[in-house]
């Protein structure tokens, strides 16, 4: 741990005046040193959450003064899979560009690579995230719900269109700034679209609460439809202020859904496993009981209930494409409250708003995977990442490193979280 920090101190004060007591961050250019002000003084460097594998804080970077997010991935370099894991995140941080999806700024100067052990990323800055408003007692008006989910889907059809899979959609991974603008983050989980159904892909996905059927049931192979399952049951948590299938394990999860949508038929379970078929068709013949969805608030109208049934469908297959939720009626007047007052992609002019030709962009070009192709060793990795990062700095921008003088360096370095070696698996109910 404190391998960074000592030798970041050498880079730190290599000619350049002590940094400042209070920013974790450093320049290593020592006019930079000014432009610090006095807004450390006022917001000091602080935690501010944590992701499936890191460490977020909000920091000040030193070169402008703006805030922004630090995050740190600890123990990067145990094994193999934790390894890609965070190169893929990394080159993904790097080429998303979109508004409702968090990008990277920049990647702190690495350490020789014999001491290379952890990463720093820094990375726009928003206040505050879906879970903390939705538990918070302040109200959300219809106008809120709207153009929330609107941002959510804007953000993924944007991932979709560039074949990635985020797995981890949640309300804690969906950021949002004062104004309401919201970004999808956290890529820990993320991975490209796997196009070979024979190909088997993990389970160990998703937080519980919104998880999709096809995962709880042990399908093999899932697509974008694990993604719009997750954004359907944070959609009906907006408008209920509640996590709508909330239960203790895998199963009960199941369960609460079937409760729902009623007993889904052979058709529905072709992707299930065995032993979720067993349990499904074991039990007594349910209903669908979707009406229950008009009481989740007075803002569940026809429409919203409308589209959140086209997303909590059972069967990936028939379940709405980001692209069509789009282009529901239920979303209209978010996306004009969003392109009125919200966006960059539209402008003010002397004749009135000038609107962009295109909405909801996709990704010009998909995001490539083809970096983890013949990585067999953990060293391997390493020393790709080492040159990936290192590389990013023969730019025209000063590089950032860290000040290990700081007054919160000290937590932050040991601040770290469960990598996803050192998880538990969680338990595969079906075998
Ligand atoms: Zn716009």
């Amino acid at each position: 741990m404190a391998v960074v920090g000592s030798h970041s101190r050498q880079m730190a004060y290599n000619g350049a005046p002590a940094p400042r007591e209070h920013a974790i961050l450093s320049a290593t250019q020592p006019f930079y040193q000014a432009a610090t002000v006095t807004r450390t003084d006022v917001e000091p460097d602080r935690p501010i959450g944590y992701g499936a594998f890191g460490v977020v804080w909000s920091v000040t970077d030193p070169r402008d003064g703006k805030r922004v997010a630090l995050k740190k991935m600890p123990n990067v370099f145990q094994n193999l899979i934790s390894c890609k894991r965070v190169y893929r995140e990394l080159k993904m941080l790097f080429y998303f560009r979109h508004d409702n999806v968090l990008k990277a700024l920049d990647i702190l100067q690495p350490p020789h690579i014999d001491f290379f052990e952890e990463i720093y990323v820094v990375t726009e800055l928003l206040q505050s995230d879906l879970h903390k408003i939705i538990v918070s007692p302040q109200p959300l008006s219809a106008d809120h719900v709207k153009v929330f989910l609107y941002q959510i889907l804007r953000g993924l059809k944007y991932l979709h269109s560039a074949n990635i899979l985020h797995r981890d959609i949640k309300p804690g991974n969906l950021l949002v700034n004062s104004n309401c603008v919201l970004k999808i983050c956290d890529f820990g989980l993320a991975r490209v679209i796997e196009p070979d159904e024979n190909r088997h892909m993990t389970l160990e996905v998703v937080t519980q609460y919104y998880r999709a059927p096809e995962i709880l049931t042990g399908a093999k192979h899932y697509s974008y439809g694990v993604d719009v399952w997750s954004v359907g049951c944070i959609f009906a948590e907006l408008l209920g202020r509640r996590i709508l299938f909330q239960a203790q394990s895998p199963v009960a999860q199941l369960d609460l859904i079937t409760d729902l949508l009623g007993t889904p038929n052979m058709e529905d379970l072709k992707h299930a496993c065995e032993g979720a078929k067993a349990h499904i068709l074991r039990g007594a013949q349910k209903p669908p009981t979707l009406a229950a969805l008009y009481n989740l608030s007075n803002q569940a109208t026809h429409e919203a209930v409308h589209l959140l049934c086209r997303m909590l469908v059972f069967n990936p297959d028939k379940r709405i494409k980001c692209i069509d939720a789009l282009a529901h009626p239920y979303l209209d007047e978010g996306r004009l409250r969003y392109h009125t007052c919200m966006c960059r992609c539209c402008h003010n002019t002397s004749s009135g708003r000038q609107y962009t030709s295109d909405f909801e962009p996709i990704a010009p070009v998909p995001f490539d995977s083809n970096f983890e192709d013949h990585l067999t060793t953990a060293h391997q990795v390493k020393d790709r990442l080492h040159t990936f990062i290192t590389d990013r700095h023969h730019g025209n921008s000063v590089p950032l490193c860290i000040n290990p003088h700081s007054a919160a360096f000290k937590s932050f370095a040991s601040s770290s979280v469960a990598s996803a070696s050192e998880l538990p698996p969680s338990p595969q109910p079906w075998e």
